[in-house]
């Protein structure tokens, strides 16, 4: 591509990017960008005040020093000084404070795509190695919206160090040698002039190049530098990880990370690629960025002291020239810095906008599903056929089948029969590759997608939990009708064990929030997700395998109070246990993503060479006295 070398963009590219990052940016958290540039300023200008006194204190000292004229100019100097670094204070705690909430603003940009995004995209493998890959980049190098935000305080902090060094060095180009120095007066020749602006523009610019090169190795080097990361952060945080605890002692797997611990090579190691950079080109490059800039100071020292000697101005002056032109020298070095950390950076932002730009193709339609008082609900599958994105095999094939509200289905199979699939089908977390679903004889396509959701209370089968309370989780919210959440917590069956804690549905999950949080099984935090599928209180309940955690004993419990769960809502219950499913009015049996059989389980039984009874031989026999 054209201005396009090893991934990088177009300068013009490069700019829009970093411009709509930043319009971005002032959109999420204005406070944070505007105390941050106030701040900014104020540090860049203030240094010159205390050079501007330094100078007239010295000049006096080396003059007629004038005790009166001393005593009132070092008072103003603590005075000013006093005053610059409390307004900075306020300055630098009112930016902390506003840009302590960037952090949770930049995750939230990501936190809410995902949200929005249609599922089918965000399950999509590709989808999700694009967010680790901008992850990655983030929490390894803070390429994206952190450099950006370092690039813009160089930028704002330059452009203001350069103003106020050159309010305070015009004298120096305008004071005269004076006659008395005879031939030094060659000094106040305009080509001197003439050769220290462009040294000081074009000498930190050659600086910055080179710093910029090294910019460039480490950019390019981005993929190493997460991957090494990658294993940095997996085994000194796996480590500590309690829940990876048995299996690393069993299994030592801290040997396996001595390996990596005891290679010279790897990534950050003294023989690994950066240690090679720094001995090689990039220390080079380094090198000569330094020394290029320190020989300029030197000759600018060398200039600026001769004419003082001539007796062009003051020794005082010395102070306040050099330190100005210093600065104003660095400034110049920083801004091609900054643009190259811009252009560097802006492969980084397309690659985050290309997230955050991923489009919903999903059709969004605008029916309302009406909560109907009546609960009178139809579903209806016509010829419905799935393919996940990408897979070449169906995982659903022709799937025709209606049920009323109240009626409660059991759905069982072989393992990939197409089981959970049909659960994301019917919450539209899929769209049918073929055929239609029907609420109501509408496509479910057509209703508003928020409030067709809302009509369903699902247990996934990975459902999670979150450290809040238990009555937060229940009722998936900060406010919420305490009896309904324990009467939940009762039928899903977590009564006795919410009775022996002390802060009952107020106890945390976890300790992860706070400090009495209780850490709970997994048939407990089964029997929770339960609860909060009741709480929602929506016509469809959707279990998927709801009792795989839980043991015999609580497992039977559900079953028996199976109908007082889910009352007079149609439920679709998926399970393994056909003993669970006896108690179902109609029972789905898929196999291979079809529905192969269906009926009540006297019925299915009968079927003896259908796929029905098999299963349930197989799982009868251990059972059989
Ligand atoms: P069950 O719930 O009966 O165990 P699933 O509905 O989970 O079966 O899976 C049905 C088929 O779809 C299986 O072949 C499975 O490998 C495939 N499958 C499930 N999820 C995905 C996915 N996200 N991407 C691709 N294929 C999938």
């Amino acid at each position: 591509m054209k201005g396009q070398k090893n991934g990088q963009m177009s300068a013009k590219e490069s700019v829009a990017v970093t411009m709509r990052t930043l319009r971005l940016l002032c959109h999420i958290y204005p406070g944070a960008i505007i105390s941050r540039i106030a701040q900014i300023i104020w540090n860049a200008l203030t240094p010159y005040v205390g050079i501007w006194f330094s100078a007239r204190i010295i000049s006096e000292l080396a003059g007629e020093r004038n005790p009166a004229e001393l005593r009132n100019l070092v008072l103003l100097a603590l005075f000013s000084a006093a005053v610059i670094s409390l307004i900075g204070g306020l300055l630098g705690r009112w930016s902390d404070a506003e840009n302590s909430r960037t952090w949770f603003a930049d995750n939230y940009l990501f936190v809410d795509k995902n949200l929005r995004m249609d599922f089918v995209q965000l399950d999509n493998p590709e989808t999700q190695n694009l967010l680790s890959v901008i992850q990655a980049n983030r929490n390894s190098g803070g390429w994206g919206i952190q450099r950006l935000m370092w690039s813009l305080d160089n930028l704002v902090s330059s452009v203001f160090s350069t103003l106020g060094g050159v309010a305070l060095v015009i004298s120096f180009f305008t004071s005269r040698v004076p006659e008395r120095a005879g031939s030094w007066r060659v000094l106040d020749n305009p080509v001197f002039l003439v050769l220290l602006v462009a040294a000081m523009i074009g000498i930190p610019c050659l600086s910055s190049a080179l710093g910029n090169k090294v910019g460039k190795y480490y950019a390019s080097s981005a993929a190493n530098h997460r991957l090494s990361n990658n294993l940095f952060s997996w085994f000194s945080f796996k480590g500590h990880d309690r829940t990876a605890a048995g299996d690393m002692r069993m299994y030592r797997i801290d040997k396996l990370c001595m390996k990596y611990s005891t290679d010279k090579t790897g990534l950050f190691d003294s023989q690994g690629y950066f240690a090679k950079l720094a001995r090689g080109k990039v220390g080079l490059l380094n090198i000569m960025s330094n020394v290029v800039i320190r020989m300029f100071m030197m000759l600018v020292y060398l200039y600026v002291c001769l004419k003082a000697w001539t007796g062009a101005f003051g020794v005082g002056e010395i102070t306040q020239y050099i330190g100005a032109l210093s600065n104003i020298t660095s400034s110049m070095g920083n801004f091609l810095r900054i643009w190259g950390d811009i252009r560097n950076n802006a492969p980084f932002l397309k690659q985050m906008f290309e997230y955050l730009d991923l489009p919903n193709d999903m059709y969004q339609g605008s029916l309302t599903t009406e909560k109907r008082t009546d609960g009178d609900y139809e579903v209806e599958f016509r010829n419905v056929s799935f393919r996940y994105p990408g897979a070449d095999a169906y995982a659903l094939r022709n799937i025709s089948l209606k049920f009323r509200v109240g009626e409660h289905l059991a759905v069982v199979g072989c393992n990939g029969s197409g089981k959970t699939t049909f659960i994301k089908l019917l919450c539209r977390l899929y769209d049918p590759t073929e055929g239609e679903i029907l609420l109501n004889g509408i496509d479910i396509r057509k209703y508003d997608y928020q409030q067709y959701m809302a009509i369903f209370s699902v247990v996934f089968q990975d459902f999670k939990l979150f450290p809040y309370t238990i009555a937060q989780n229940v009722a998936a919210a900060g406010q919420y009708d305490i009896e309904r959440v324990k009467d939940c917590l009762q039928k899903a069956g977590f009564g006795e064990r919410l009775a022996e804690m002390k802060e009952g549905a107020d106890t945390y999950l976890t300790r992860q929030r706070n400090d009495n949080g209780v850490d709970i099984s997994g048939g407990e935090a089964q029997k929770i997700a339960i609860a909060r599928a009741l709480y929602k209180d929506a016509p469809f309940v959707l279990l998927d395998e709801p009792t795989a955690a839980l043991d015999p004993l609580a497992e039977a419990e559900v079953y028996a109070r199976f109908h007082s769960i889910v009352g007079g809502r149609t439920a679709v219950y998926i399970s393994h246990r056909l003993s669970s499913c006896r108690f179902c009015d109609k029972i789905l049996v898929f196999s291979e993503g079809r529905i192969v059989q269906q009926g009540a389980h006297d019925g299915l039984l009968q079927e003896e060479n259908g796929v029905y009874a098999k299963l349930w031989n197989a799982q009868a026999q251990y059972y059989a006295e």
